[in-house]
């Protein structure tokens, strides 16, 4: 959706005044991300702002870091004019993920380019929520020592039902976690920062990442079905989040496609998670040695398929049956433009790409399963941190002066 400047009315107040100028430099700073690096003047042209509202905006992003100028751009006419574009190395944006067997974070700058991503093996399953945290807060300080920008914010994503506005996780079966206070906790363990810390469901971050990553349109429609030891999936209707009454919509995983299945870690049996989760995968390809990175293992899973493993290729057939199952009641009820399969679904790509599409049209009602594009992930387990620290981004490009300036000034003064 393109941001439309405002103008102020003449006999506005101050108030009002502030708000539009605030819009205003929401609407300059978005159309670089946008659009990419240019001259004032045409960002004058193509926002509709005028050349001095345009510089003084300019200068109110510069002095926030959130800008910078760059080489000179060949004017057709006149003179060369300072080309300017998105700050890369001031402020950056923080994700931040637990789930079963690991902890992840990624730390992104202005231009959503990764400035650096870590992630660890541990058991979080088996152990108390505290220490986990209590890691995650050392995750955090470390990927952050070697940035020399500020961060402004943090996103955790968690899988379970999360309640973003008090930032506590509800319930999370697979973590063995109830009623955990993970915003409070990460604030003190980060020494009340500046910025804020958000929490939020892994998938439904995970899907704000493939909206991006796979180029779907503004207004359009996308379910993620995201596979680690629980199913997530998030669910985007009209460009937005489908967050549900209490916020728990999109948890796909506890749809009860087999009656005679597995226990699942909720509780009950029969839900889709149980038959499609990874552990259902893992347990036909037992693991020898120390607990490896979750990557390693999928890649050793490959590596044992493509060699002609029975048992594997007996679990990973499995999987495509009853994925195709819970698929196929998600294709009916949302009819989503995209349908992207992610985490270790995504790994599983060689084995699932060639049959999914022909047996889902055995699920679907409408003709050519209504239009859907079923597509893989390429974002394999980042999809939830990249998500997250894109939504702190977007706050920023929303409202630009969430971002304090800096101290000192960082560009040479303007030329007039
Ligand atoms: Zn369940």
């Amino acid at each position: 959706m393109k941001s439309r400047p405002t103008r102020p009315r003449t006999g506005g107040s101050t108030a009002d005044q502030v708000t539009v100028r605030r819009h205003n430099l929401s609407v300059v700073l978005s159309h670089l991300r946008d659009h990419g690096p240019r001259s004032r003047a045409r960002l004058a042209e193509e926002t509709g702002l005028n050349k001095a509202t345009v510089s003084s905006l300019v200068a109110e992003l510069v002095d926030r870091g959130l800008v910078g100028e760059g080489e000179t751009e060949r004017a057709t006419v006149g003179r060369p004019g300072q080309i300017i574009r998105l700050d890369g190395e001031h402020v950056v944006a923080v994700g931040a993920e637990v789930n079963v067997g690991y902890l992840s974070v990624l730390v992104l700058n202005l231009r959503g380019q990764v400035v650096a991503r870590q992630r660890v093996a541990l058991d979080t399953a088996a152990l108390e929520p505290a220490l986990v945290l209590a890691r995650l807060g050392r995750l955090l300080d470390s990927a952050l020592v070697g940035v020399a920008a500020r961060p402004v914010g943090v996103a955790i994503a968690v899988p379970g039902l999360v309640e973003v506005d008090t930032g506590v996780v509800r319930a999370a079966p697979n973590l063995g976690w109830t009623d955990v206070p993970v915003v409070a906790e990460i604030t003190r363990l980060l020494g009340e920062p500046p910025y804020p810390v958000l929490l939020d469901n892994e998938a439904n971050l995970a899907a704000l990442a493939e909206v991006e990553a796979q180029g779907l349109d503004r207004g359009g429609d996308l379910v993620l079905i995201t596979g680690t030891a629980g199913v997530g999936g998030g669910i985007v209707v009209g460009g937005r989040l489908l967050r549900g009454a209490d916020g728990f919509a999109g948890e796909v995983g506890h749809m009860r496609v087999r009656a005679d299945g597995p226990p699942c870690g909720c509780g009950r049996t029969g839900c889709w998670e149980a038959a499609v989760g990874l552990n259902a995968l893992l347990a036909a390809a037992p693991e020898d040695g120390p607990p490896q990175d979750l990557e390693r293992r999928l890649a050793e899973i490959g590596d044992r398929a493509a060699a002609g493993d029975a048992r594997v290729l007996a679990a990973i057939a499995d999987v495509d049956r009853w994925l195709t199952v819970g698929a196929g009641i998600l294709v009916n009820v949302f009819n989503p433009h995209l349908l992207v399969l992610g985490g270790y679904f995504a790994a599983l790509r060689p084995w699932l790409a060639g049959s999914l599409r022909d047996e889902l049209r055995g699920h679907a009602f409408a003709r050519d399963i209504g239009g859907t594009r079923v597509v893989f992930s390429s974002l394999g387990f980042t999809g939830p941190v990249r998500g997250g620290a894109s939504q702190i981004l977007d706050r920023v490009f929303r409202d630009p002066v969430l971002v304090e300036p800096v101290d000192k000034p960082l560009a040479q003064e303007e030329i007039v």
